[in-house]
């Protein structure tokens, strides 16, 4: 007989790339407009594929990591004889690929989640279901940068702003299912017309759920009545990233006279939060609207509001005429994506988020060598060398805060790749029969373990990023920078690359996640990771000046998508980029120096080093959103578009300049020249 293992036939790993001196436009000026004369080629040559929402050099290191993960699931699913992890990966990877399962029990895998929210019976049942339905489905203790997006409000665990050592439990605004404020409450045309189209949504979701379409059009009234009164309680993402104003203790009792009809003491026991002293409520107004909600409205109304929660968090595990109607609202309206990924590609994303780390194991023994952790934590080593330089030197600092400062610096913990200790994924039932029951008990899995760090010392170890994510973080709180091994991979970092492409760009990403400790929010917090003002008066005075220069430069009309970026909201991240890149820039001069070369002389490719820096550093960034993408990201997210990332840092240094032999008056040669970092 033949093995089941006949059934696995690998996928090829598609080829990474990197940047070539022939992909510069030399028909563009590198003084005119940097970001197209490095990377208008690219991007022609490159159209946005019809299933994502843009296009980008990370595409091709995206399907690369996607590819290796689809072939550890497919491998797995195909081996008769795993066991454990594998066998985990292998049945998760059978149950969301069998489309037909997946159709013909789309009713029948909703139903005990509908039958707990038809339970409810009355208002005093709101705390029981929503408790089920937190556990059941995602994310209540994921806040992002605009809400957390679970029915209801938040809530997870966070480390304590006045005492880093410890978790404590954080309640956040959130019961809204679009990805920003302004959706429900920007009186334009175009958030008219997607809120118009978001009902329209919502009233197909109850129906392909077995709903009638009059009733299902009033359900969908509902819900977009009590989103929109959630949206107009909420704080905004600019007052979001001040620590203090969403740093509010409750106590228990305190809770209870906010929102007296809502039962916190069942929901916390049935959800398995431990008991606490205090809570930190980060939007002390959203819980007065909280009850006014509840008291204002029939319990039938919560009924459908959860329902409504069940269906569209289910969705993307279900068949695919609750897949296609979810995509085609929050991928196609909200973000002008046209198609779906292949089935293939969906499935590794679904694996990525929920077993992202049984998964990381099989992707780092492919794509990540020990020499390449070597090397990328020498690359960080050396800009954090820089860092401390400029903290000693700075003209603009006191003493005292300098000395304050290097501490922190000096106690950040680099972590490179992958976690020290994979996380146990042993509790989590995974079988081969349903997708959406996989995702249950992933999720329930998550919440406790997060829930479970409440009241407990921090995990600095822990990360945030499973080890195939393209990007990087930097946790002010817990002190540490974060680069996993999927954002350590060609164009962004070659361990047998070259010393200024690889510092241009890689080291432009771990200069910028350094200088968010130092940034418009990280600042605040000190070595230990607690929010504690250690900057004196004057200095603090002296930074929020120079970041003036910066805010400024970034808050723009945009005009090519109708929209205005607020330079307070991306503040942190165009800081980051402007202090990263000028760090990668030490770190590069230092290299060369001590290697006895000239930064500007040309070396074989045609190019000097410098150029080939910067270059390198553009080409990273060779992005191109659909405009819906491009507008959603300018009114929710933190980061400028990538042509800005690109052209706004380059303006501010002379390097730029002595590169490309830039003049002034030239729009990439910005006045004033704005530094923080
Ligand atoms: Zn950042």
């Amino acid at each position: 007989m033949f093995g089941q293992d006949r059934n696995y036939t690998p996928m090829p790993l598609p080829a990474l790339e990197k940047f070539e001196p022939a992909l510069i436009d030399a028909s563009k000026d590198a003084c005119t407009d940097f970001f197209q004369y490095a990377c208008s080629k690219w991007i022609a040559a490159h159209p946005v594929p019809s299933d994502m929402p843009a296009t980008s050099v990370v595409l091709p290191v995206y399907l690369y990591n996607q590819t290796i993960l689809r072939n550890a699931m497919a491998k797995a699913a195909a081996d008769p004889k795993a066991t454990g992890s594998e066998r985990q990966i292998g049945d998760f990877w059978r149950s969301c690929m069998d489309q037909s399962g997946r159709d013909a029990n789309s009713k029948a895998w909703l139903k005990p989640h509908l039958d707990t929210v038809a339970g409810l019976k009355s208002k005093q049942d709101l705390s029981r279901v929503l408790a089920y339905v937190h556990l059941s489905f995602p994310a209540a203790w994921n806040a992002d940068d605009n809400s957390t997006q679970a029915p209801l409000f938040g809530f997870g665990p966070t480390q304590d702003f006045e005492d880093a050592s410890r978790v404590v439990a954080f309640l956040d605004q959130g019961g809204m299912a679009l990805p920003a404020l302004n959706y429900y409450l920007d009186s334009g045309d175009r958030f008219k017309d997607l809120r118009a189209k978001y009902i329209e949504h919502v009233r197909k979701m109850f129906q392909l759920g077995g709903d009638d379409a009059a009733h299902s059009a009033a359900e969908a009234t509902t819900v977009m009545e009590i989103e929109t009164a959630f949206a107009k309680a909420s704080m905004d993402n600019v007052s979001r990233r001040d620590p203090r104003k969403i740093y509010n203790k409750r106590t228990l009792a305190q809770l209870k006279t906010a929102v007296p009809d809502f039962d916190w003491e069942d929901y916390f026991r049935r959800i398995g939060a431990p008991t606490v002293p205090f809570y930190i409520v980060a939007t002390p107004g959203f819980l007065t609207t909280m009850e006014e909600q509840i008291k204002s409205r029939p319990a039938d109304d919560w009924k459908t509001y959860l329902r409504w929660w069940v269906i569209h968090r289910a969705a993307r595990y279900l068949g695919s005429d609750f897949e296609r109607a979810n995509f085609e609202y929050f991928s196609t309206a909200l973000s002008g994506t046209p198609e779906m990924l292949p089935p293939w590609r969906r499935c590794v994303q679904s694996a990525d988020a929920l077993l992202g780390e049984a998964l990381g194991q099989a992707y780092v023994n492919i794509a990540f060598s020990a020499n390449s952790k070597q090397r990328a934590n020498q690359i960080v080593t050396q800009i954090r060398q820089e860092l401390a330089g400029e903290i000693r030197t700075a003209d603009w600092m006191g003493e005292e805060t300098k000395k304050a400062a290097l501490v922190k610096q000096d106690s950040t913990l680099q972590k490179i790749g992958y976690p020290d200790k994979w996380r146990d994924y042993s509790p989590v039932k995974i079988t081969a029969a349903s997708f959406l029951a996989n995702m249950n008990s992933a999720n329930e899995f998550e919440m406790h373990r997060q829930l479970a760090k409440i009241g407990k010392p921090v995990d600095r170890a822990e990360w945030g990023m499973t080890p195939a994510t393209i990007d990087a973080y930097e946790d002010s709180q817990t002190n540490t920078i974060n680069f996993p091994a999927g954002i350590l991979q060609r164009p962004f970092f070659d361990p047998a690359g070259d010393d200024a492409a690889n510092l241009g760009s890689i080291g432009g990403v771990v200069g910028h996640e350094s200088i968010h400790g130092f940034d418009d929010q990280g600042r605040k917090f000190d070595a230990n990771g607690n929010l504690r003002d250690w900057w004196t008066a004057e200095d603090a005075r002296r930074y929020d000046e120079k970041d003036k220069c910066i805010v400024d430069q970034y808050s723009q009309e945009i005009p090519e998508y109708g929209v205005k970026q607020d330079g307070r909201l991306t503040a942190g991240e165009d800081t980051a980029d402007n202090g990263g890149l000028h760090l990668a820039m030490l770190a590069l001069e230092r290299a060369y120096r001590e290697q006895g070369k000239s930064l500007d002389a040309k070396e074989a490719d045609g190019l000097t080093a410098r150029q080939r820096f910067f270059l390198s550093y553009a080409f990273s960034w060779c992005t191109v959103l659909r405009p819906e993408a491009a507008r959603r990201q300018v009114i929710s997210n933190p980061h400028s578009l990538a042509n800005f990332r690109v052209n706004r840092p380059v303006s501010n240094m002379p390097e730029f300049r002595q590169a490309f032999g830039c003049k002034q008056g030239q729009p990439m040669v910005h006045q004033p020249a704005c530094r923080v970092w």
